[in-house]
């Protein structure tokens, strides 16, 4: 098998968002396809005004939660200006690259006549490259690409299949700006060049780039590597996905109680289904050896919040959910709280909600209550005269429970209603009131045992009192 050098090279402009962490898993995942290929994650900082190091730290922090580490050490743009000036300096001497001084007003009117299409070609600058004393010139000037005019690129994409443009359509973009710092053009091909990465997957926003980039790899003699370009995620109103959509960086999505794997599952199935299964639940595993970049789709795929509720519950209610809910309550100062005054009892809150949860931060407020020591009961509330006539005796037969059981708990009410031919939601629903201040919920056996025998037995008397 071809060993694969893919990458991940995110701009620090902002905060990884789920378009981004699906760029990066698709990459982590074709290098895991085999043992000896390799997934780099770059920081591309070029754009000083813009990059941030809170944005870094916030990449590298959700790459890491999320399980998708690369290898070796972080390559960072800024890092290797000397080496990207030197590949310019190759280019403008092999006179494939040429220095510019045109104004702004020139470029700007330039501009113009090709956006109104009164320009065949998308070049900008026709006149400095045949001036030697521009060409001569030490300083005062930015180094433009010459792409040729003539003829047509194909270029054969994973996804996209062969594409063609014209190169009349090409612009002689800029390599270096005036004061000599590279341009992202520039620097991603000499660092991918470097890094030896031979297969670039990315958003198909950067398609139009592949063409312009080709020629840098083209004049410097290197390897081409293989593309792959990815129909960007839409929301359900058809628009790219964005903040408008709901939460859609990844550290706020964990701070809202949404698991990595419930994250990877939704965003893998967005233009890829796993045909031998009916399931659409798929962990990371199951997906390396299953994912072929070959059948993703070619057209633009919806994020659906549902959706990631649905696979959130799901891996909410495995086995490891309980340890997914304690890691994300020692991370909450207010949660961490009453873990450490009940860990039992938040488990149990736990193991009784988890069925209806869409997300670990629903039960924020519904731990509340049961950890209030200083609950007190709605009294306004009028309570129905049957639940009234049989009240006492059912308390009573609830305080005289030696085993606080779901087993001996759900007996003695099972025999009460039964004696008593007394219907569950007569009971039920007014115990439920009385204990949690709300008609839905649990079971409420499930709340006996969430509150134990002492709580219950302490905020039904309240009602007794009366
Ligand atoms: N840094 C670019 C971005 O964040 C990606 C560059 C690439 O993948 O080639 O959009």
């Amino acid at each position: 098998m071809t060993v694969l050098k893919t990458r991940f090279a995110p701009s620090p402009t902002g905060n990884l968002h789920l378009g981004g962490a699906r760029t990066a898993l698709i990459n982590y995942i074709v290098s895991k396809k085999s043992s000896s290929s390799k997934f780099y994650l770059r920081i591309e900082d070029t754009d000083h005004e813009r990059s941030k190091q809170e944005y870094t730290d916030n990449i590298i922090n959700s790459l890491r939660w999320l399980g998708l580490d690369w290898d070796e050490e972080i390559q960072v743009q800024s890092k290797r200006l000397a080496r990207h000036q030197k590949v310019a300096k190759e280019l403008l001497q092999k006179k494939q690259a040429f220095k510019c001084v045109c104004s702004e007003e020139k470029i700007a009117h330039q501009r113009k006549l090709i956006r109104e299409n009164k320009n065949s070609s998308k070049k900008i600058c026709n006149d400095c490259k045949n001036n030697k004393d521009i060409q001569n010139k030490d300083e005062g000037f930015v180094v433009r690409l010459d792409v040729p005019d003539e003829g047509n690129l194909k270029i054969n994409d994973t996804i996209q299949g062969d594409v063609s443009v014209a190169n009349l359509e090409l612009d002689d973009f800029i390599l270096l700006r005036k004061d000599q710092s590279p341009t992202y053009m520039l620097s991603v091909v000499v660092d991918d060049h470097d890094l030896g990465v031979n297969y670039i997957i990315r958003g198909d926003d950067h398609f139009i780039n592949t063409f312009r980039q080709y020629y840098i790899y083209k004049f410097m003699n290197w390897n081409v590597p293989q593309y792959a370009h990815m129909p960007l995620i839409h929301g359900e109103d058809g628009t790219k996905l964005s903040k408008r959509h709901g939460a859609v960086n990844i550290l706020d999505l964990k701070n809202n109680g949404y698991l990595k794997e419930a994250i990877i599952n939704n965003l893998i199935l967005l233009g890829w289904s796993n045909n031998n299964e009916k399931s659409e639940t798929i962990e990371l595993d199951e997906i390396i050896e299953n994912f072929e970049i070959s059948n993703l789709s070619k057209s633009s795929s919806i994020f659906s919040f549902d959706k990631l509720d649905f696979f959130n519950n799901f891996y909410l209610r495995k086995e490891n959910g309980i340890e997914e809910f304690l890691s994300f309550c020692e991370s909450d100062v207010e949660l961490n709280k009453y873990l450490q005054k009940d860990k039992t009892k938040m488990k149990n809150i736990f193991n009784v909600y988890k069925k209806d949860i869409k997300k670990l931060s629903d039960l924020n407020n519904l731990i509340k209550v049961y950890f209030d020591e200083n609950y007190k009961i709605n009294k306004t509330e009028k309570l129905t005269s049957e639940f009234d006539s049989f009240f006492n005796e059912f308390l009573n037969l609830i305080e005289g429970i030696s085993d606080w059981n779901r087993d001996s708990i759900q007996n003695v009410i099972n025999d009460f209603l039964k004696n008593n031919e007394i219907k569950f939601p007569v009971l039920g629903k007014p115990i439920r009131f009385l204990l949690i201040n709300s008609y839905q919920g649990p079971s409420i056996s499930d709340i006996f045992i969430i509150l134990g025998k002492k709580d219950t037995i302490d905020r039904l008397n309240q009602y007794r009192g009366d």
